[in-house]
């Protein structure tokens, strides 16, 4: 028996070992709700994302080599979070658009690749992203504002009751719902090491709430939180071999803020420097610490392009820098 299998190897290189099974690419895409430019590249209220993190992976917008822009003409997070999932500008100019109406990415992502619907998931702290992840009709899992996550699951359980418990200020019955960012990123973060997810995006908030509350102290304690939450996704990835190696991070946010004194707690049409923002990448197919040519220009449109490339998906790219068609990374 042994000596036939062996034989039917040498006579048949399709069956070698020596063949690699194809890598299957997964994406984890995070978005941080409203991060000022000034908090990422001035500041230095993340100092994991611009050190070890950008050195691991690539930091875009620093306004030297790269501009990262907003794809929607109010600065607000409704607009943002569509023309992220759409890739497209939506008629959406204020935070209660009716939800999208075109397929998504991470509906593409699930059609085209026909993916069993429990290796994607999302979870939101902003019962909002309902209207912009994907279509109401849509069987996509997304866990969003105070709902509970429901997966059956005694950790997930838990952090389901927690977050019933401890509500923030900024929920809005009858407006929207809203969970502390604490139990979105403890359900995401155990969906991943549970269960390896091929699509999983994280969707936090809390930061845009303490701004347009004027509480500085707590904004940047929560950029701390955040910036020590990629810090330890990306340690999950590395220490999960094949899975980890295979996925590309992507972290952004969906509009920037004001300038200058009170300015910075708010963001909109009548801020313009709100239309400034950043965007990371890490993992597969990106080159560590590589550097963009300069002059690149991104905004919003061009998470969709990244994401469905990453999957190999056909897609137009027309919101990327040439570099980055060409050798699917950064720089040189
Ligand atoms: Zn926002």
């Amino acid at each position: 028996m042994k000596f036939a299998l062996l034989l039917l190897l040498f006579l048949n290189p399709f069956l070698s070992f020596s063949v690699p099974a194809r890598a299957e690419p997964n994406v984890i895409l995070v978005t941080l709700d409203g991060i000022q430019w000034e908090s990422v590249f001035r500041n230095s209220a993340m100092p994991h994302l611009t050190g070890d993190l950008a050195s691991e992976g690539v930091l875009l917008g620093d306004e030297i080599d790269s501009t990262v822009h907003v794809s929607n003409p109010v600065n607000l997070s409704l607009p943002g979070y569509q023309s992220i999932f759409l890739g497209s500008t939506p008629f959406c100019y204020s935070n209660f658009c009716k939800g999208v109406q075109r397929e998504t990415f991470p509906e593409v992502i699930q059609r085209s690749l026909n993916l069993d619907p429990g290796k994607m998931a999302a979870f939101a702290s902003w019962e909002h992203l309902k209207r912009a992840y994907k279509r109401s009709s849509s069987p996509l899992y997304l866990n969003a504002g105070l709902d509970p996550a429901n997966l059956a699951d005694p950790v997930h359980d838990r952090i389901d009751l927690e977050q019933a418990a401890s509500i923030p200020k900024w929920n809005r019955p009858g407006i929207w719902s809203a969970r502390y960012d604490s139990f979105t990123y403890a359900h995401a973060l155990h969906f991943l090491k549970s269960r390896q997810p091929r699509f999983l995006y994280l969707s936090l908030l809390d930061a845009d709430e303490w701004a347009h509350a004027g509480n500085h102290p707590e904004y940047l304690k929560t950029l701390g939180s955040y910036d020590q939450w990629i810090r330890e996704i990306a340690d999950v990835l590395d220490q999960s071999g094949k899975y980890g190696k295979n996925t590309l991070l992507v972290v952004t946010t969906d509009h920037g803020r004001g300038r200058g004194g009170e300015r910075w707690r708010e963001h909109g049409r009548k801020y313009p420097e709100s239309k400034r923002i950043w965007l990371y990448l890490r993992g597969a197919g990106i080159e560590p610490g590589a550097r963009p040519d300069p002059g690149t220009t991104l905004s919003h449109l061009s998470v969709r392009e990244i994401i469905l490339r990453a999957f190999e998906l056909k897609v137009r790219l027309r919101h990327l820098p040439k570099r980055f068609k060409k050798d699917s990374r950064f720089g040189s």
